[in-house]
């Protein structure tokens, strides 16, 4: 095949698309896959994550569990293949509650997750209780399910950081982090060993005759070129809505913009084998009075005195000699406009620090001074629903692997190998119709978003 043309032109080289180029070229064998990008590969938004991973999703249906179990089945099996190069662990996630009303709501909420096939419950009710914690770095011969624990002196056993008020902790298993760049690394490099070749430009331009795909224009440093494909990939990240009017179809898409805080934890208040921590209740933020005092001299700083959405988390970040700490907390998600270089709130780490010390106390060491942080991030672009894009577009040839909203770099497998089995002809599994676009054409589908309930954002 000459320089000129390709089977398949995918759009953007984050993990979405390089995902999708590895499961297309090294596990179905296709050939002239070429993967366009005007930014270096993985460096827009697949940087950018807190790099977490988990089987722990709501309905309704089965069907986010279904496709995570199958993207995670993926993780596990290219950590074994690559020696673990992106340090895949499963540390899992620990929802903490000091709310004795929320207690049920765990027991409940891993019933039903159960249920959806994310693995058995176990309850912990006794001190002596054979809770078994999860290990640093393997992932080998772990449980699935959640493990909830409701005795305070097991919880301070095993726990002994959080606040001393915890009375409830539920231990999703199938969870934990991993490197997304080394993993995106690994993929791409496998799909150039394949024979996919990366070109860098700006695609502009779709040329479709007679409803189908024909040829896509990439503009670059020397100048522009023009590949005759009759296959379109669109995993253009936060630009997907953009680059699907090149092809006059609208994406229900839209971007929220996120950031996570890194911080240098010198005081070591979070032990470094922690699980991701979710604190589940929401936070009134501590001052002291004369902070106090301070803030209620402009009215811009009221916002600090009121209550913030449950749901600030974090984990230790790197190997054993780390200080680093990550935390995220989502408590604006006004939809955007994504634009470049992304500005962040500048109180954000403090907010997210002092947020966390509600749940880490040990953290409330550096309120006085604050640690040095860097904020970085990005946008979740997302769907009403928050289940991604990936399948045919209502033009022939073209197809979307996008809206990964802030789960892609879990899901990007699972998503691409679905994307795969569309474009290779193959039997889909029982899930595709969930994630394809005419999802929304469906009556049905419609009434049921109306209804939606959690949509699974941390
Ligand atoms: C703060 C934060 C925390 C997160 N935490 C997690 C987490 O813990 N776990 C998890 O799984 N996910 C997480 N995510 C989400 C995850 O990072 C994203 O879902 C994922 O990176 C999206 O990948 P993508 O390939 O779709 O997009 P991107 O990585 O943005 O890649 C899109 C690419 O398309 C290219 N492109 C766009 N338009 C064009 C064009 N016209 N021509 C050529 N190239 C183009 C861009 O240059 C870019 O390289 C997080 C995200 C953020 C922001």
């Amino acid at each position: 095949m000459s320089n000129r043309a390709a089977e398949v032109v995918i759009c953007g080289a984050g993990i979405a698309g390089v995902a999708a180029a590895y499961h297309l070229a090294v596990r179905r064998g296709v050939g002239g896959v070429v993967l366009v990008d005007e930014r270096p590969p993985l460096s827009l938004t697949s940087d950018k994550s807190t790099e977490c991973y988990r089987n722990w999703w709501p309905g309704p249906g089965d069907t986010m569990v279904a496709l995570m179990n199958r993207s995670i089945d993926l993780l596990e099996e290219l950590a074994r293949e690559s020696g673990n190069v992106f340090r895949l662990n499963r540390r899992g996630y620990l929802f903490a509650t000091a709310d004795p009303t929320r207690v049920p709501a765990f027991v409940r909420a891993a019933e039903e997750a159960a249920a959806r096939g994310a693995g058995p419950t176990r309850l912990h009710q006794t001190a002596s209780s054979d809770y078994r914690p999860a290990p640093l770095e393997d992932f080998e011969a772990q449980p699935t399910g959640a493990d909830v624990l409701t005795d305070p002196m097991l919880i301070r056993k095993h726990f002994p950081y959080l606040a001393a008020n915890t009375v409830g902790l539920l231990h999703a298993r199938r969870c934990g982090w991993f490197s997304g760049q080394q993993l995106g690394m690994y993929l791409l490099e496998r799909a150039r060993d394949k024979g996919v070749r990366l070109v860098e430009g700006r695609v502009e331009r779709i040329e479709t005759a007679g409803g189908r795909v024909r040829a896509v224009s990439v503009s670059g440093r020397h100048g522009t070129e023009t590949l005759a494909t009759p296959r379109f990939v669109n995993a253009a990240g936060p630009f997907v809505g953009q680059v699907s009017r090149l092809l006059g179809v609208e994406l229900p898409v839209f971007c929220e913009r996120h950031a996570k805080v890194a911080f240098h934890d010198a005081l070591r208040a979070m032990p470094r084998g922690a699980p991701m921590i979710i604190w589940t209740d929401p936070v009134r933020l501590p001052w002291t009075d004369d902070e106090r005092a301070e803030l209620a001299t402009s009215p811009d700083h009221r916002y600090l005195f009121e209550e913030f959405p449950a749901g600030v988390h974090g984990r230790p970040e790197g190997g054993g000699d780390s200080p680093i700490v990550l935390l995220i907390w989502t408590y604006d998600v006004e939809p955007m406009e994504p634009t470049f270089p992304v500005v962040f709130d500048p109180a954000y780490p403090e907010i997210a620090l002092r947020g966390m010390s509600r749940a880490i106390p040990a953290l409330a060491a550096y309120l006085g001074r604050l640690p040095r942080s860097v904020v970085d991030g990005g946008y979740y672009t997302k769907t009403q629903e928050n289940r991604f894009l990936a399948g045919p577009l209502p033009v022939e040839g073209a197809y979307v692997l996008g809206a990964l909203s802030g789960y892609g770099l879990m899901a990007s497998n699972g998503a691409a190998d679905l994307l795969a089995d569309y474009i290779t002809e193959r039997p889909l599994p029982p899930y595709a119709s969930a994630f394809r676009l005419d999802r929304y054409d469906d009556p049905e589908y419609r009434d049921l978003l109306d209804a939606w309930g959690d949509s699974g954002q941390l």
